[in-house]
């Protein structure tokens, strides 16, 4: 069938083995039989998937970790991504903060403060009709390439209205959820409403952990699969003994050199270092010496990155040296995420002399691969990593940290209070908004570098366990040999 013109990612095959020294032979001989049960069960159907966009977020990061796999194992695999118009993304954008129970920000102020409320089922259904005809010219562009035998796996809300009319083709329609329950239900309800008119039409629904499907369609024919990391990608693969990431962080300008960081170490990437990824800052270089608190996320007020300036700046003690990076992708070309990225320079702006020992950090995404390579170079050159936002489906950054051994404090939201076992393997806090806890708990990581270090080992040892690639590429293929009876 043809593709589907400028939305299809390309998609290479992986092989299970290259991670079998990592997971042991009988997990991927285990893996690799679900996957032949599920490709014979296919009988020849191809299976796409269909999501918002193919670099940014962790439907993205998942979808390009867990299909290769899913190809080498001889499941004929497809993705193609919306690239949808500004109205459109708008509005998906207010269901995703209604359905985190967030509210969305006031128009023309530029942000109200978030969680005090969301768009009420009024304001959401005046969005009804834009998101189905947007729908329904997707469908329209899907159904010619799509043959109507194929298996369509759907991901997320912005997916939801291609449900009926891919159900009407013919497919076996999927719907994963990749978002979280809302902390507070009854503030994502009239999103859930309004996804209701398409959801039950799905043959089956899938969700990251118990708890977030509404209930109507959380009974048989619904599926968990916990999310994973794939240990290979370029986010996440470990350097070889005596390569230092902060080699790459100078050569990127954003951490200060130092004679000391120089000897004994080599290129992170000879690619990068020949063509050092531009990264754009608010904030001088980074002393090369400083412990660091990183949080890696899109610009984004779910991720409360206010809330993180303000706790690390009022909470930590100085006394550390640390500094504070936000990480995240440049905003070029988003406008929500660059009113976001705005606020935030304000708030850091606000913070008088405290200013200098926080950064606000764009990495470009236009080579995915050089974004990704840097991105986990922070992350193994950080002291501790956090993820504070309000709520969260899974959090992937959380098992990113931890299999690179970092020590992660987090809000206790969605996945993440799967992902860490609190004083074990991270630190969770009392709540998403509490600044003294979560200065509290920086101090106590920064001051007991060992306490870290144990906390970072185990992380990395409960990642091992559950959520590498292999894990969740097992789970789904028992979905599609489920889907394909
Ligand atoms: N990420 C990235 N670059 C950035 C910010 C985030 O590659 O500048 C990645 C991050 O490493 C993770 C994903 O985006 O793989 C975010 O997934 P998560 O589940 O944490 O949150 P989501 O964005 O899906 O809400």
């Amino acid at each position: 069938s043809p593709a589907v013109a400028a939305h299809e990612v390309p998609l290479s095959a992986a092989s299970l083995s290259w991670i079998e020294h990592l997971v042991g032979t009988e997990r991927v001989a285990q893996v690799r039989s679900g996957v032949r049960a599920a490709s014979e069960r296919l009988d020849g159907r191809t299976v796409w998937h269909i999501s918002d966009n193919p670099v940014r977020g962790g439907v993205a990061e998942l979808l390009r970790g867990n299909l290769p796999y899913l190809a080498g194992g001889g499941v004929l695999t497809r993705w193609a991504t919306l690239d949808a118009p500004p109205e459109f993304r708008q509005f998906t954008k207010e269901l995703y903060y209604a359905l985190c129970g967030v509210a969305p920000p006031a128009p023309g102020t530029g942000g109200s403060a978030p969680g005090t409320g969301t768009g009420t089922g009024a304001d959401i259904e005046r969005g009804r009709r834009l998101y189905e005809r947007v729908c329904k010219e997707y469908a329209a562009r899907l159904t010619a390439a799509v043959d109507r035998n194929s298996v369509v796996v759907l991901h997320d809300h912005q997916t939801a209205g291609l449900i009926p009319h891919l159900r009407e083709h013919g497919c076996t329609v999927l719907w994963r959820a990749h978002i979280g329950a809302a902390l507070r239900p009854e503030l994502a309800a009239p999103a859930w409403e309004f996804l209701g008119r398409y959801l039950p039409s799905a043959h089956r629904h899938i969700a990251s952990y118990a708890g977030v499907l509404p209930s109507p369609l959380a009974g048989a024919g619904s599926h968990i699969v916990p999310p994973s990391i794939d240990p290979l990608s370029p986010k996440n693969l470990s350097l070889q003994p005596g390569i230092d990431p902060s080699r790459l962080l100078v050569a990127a300008g954003l951490v200060q050199d130092s004679a000391a960081a120089v000897p004994g170490t080599h290129a992170f990437s000879d690619l990068l270092l020949r063509h050092p990824v531009l990264i754009v800052r608010d904030g001088g270089p980074v002393p090369a010496q400083a412990p660091l608190v990183t949080q890696v996320s899109r610009w984004d007020r779910v991720k409360d990155i206010p809330g993180v300036i303000r706790g690390f700046a009022e909470h930590v003690d100085p006394a550390f040296g640390a500094h504070l990076l936000l990480v995240g992708p440049n905003t070029t070309g988003d406008r929500q995420a660059q009113q976001v990225f705005e606020e935030c320079r304000e708030v850091r702006s606000a913070l008088g002399s405290r200013r200098d020992r926080v950064h606000l950090v764009q990495v470009p995404t236009d080579n995915p691969a050089e974004h990704a390579l840097t991105i986990n170079a922070i992350q193994r050159r950080s002291t501790v990593l956090v993820q504070k936002s309000l709520a969260e489906g899974f959090g992937l950054t959380v098992s990113e940290a931890a299999w690179k051994g970092r020590p992660v404090i987090a809000a206790p939201v969605g996945g993440i209070r799967q992902q860490i076992e609190h004083g074990t393997t991270g630190l969770l806090l009392s709540g998403p908004r509490d600044l003294p806890g979560f200065g509290q708990a920086l101090n106590s990581l920064l001051e007991d570098r060992s306490y870290a270090e144990e906390l970072g080992r185990n992380g990395r040892e409960r990642v091992l366990r559950h959520y590498l690639t292999d894990s969740s590429v097992l789970n789904f293929a028992g979905v599609l040999s489920a889907a394909a009876q």
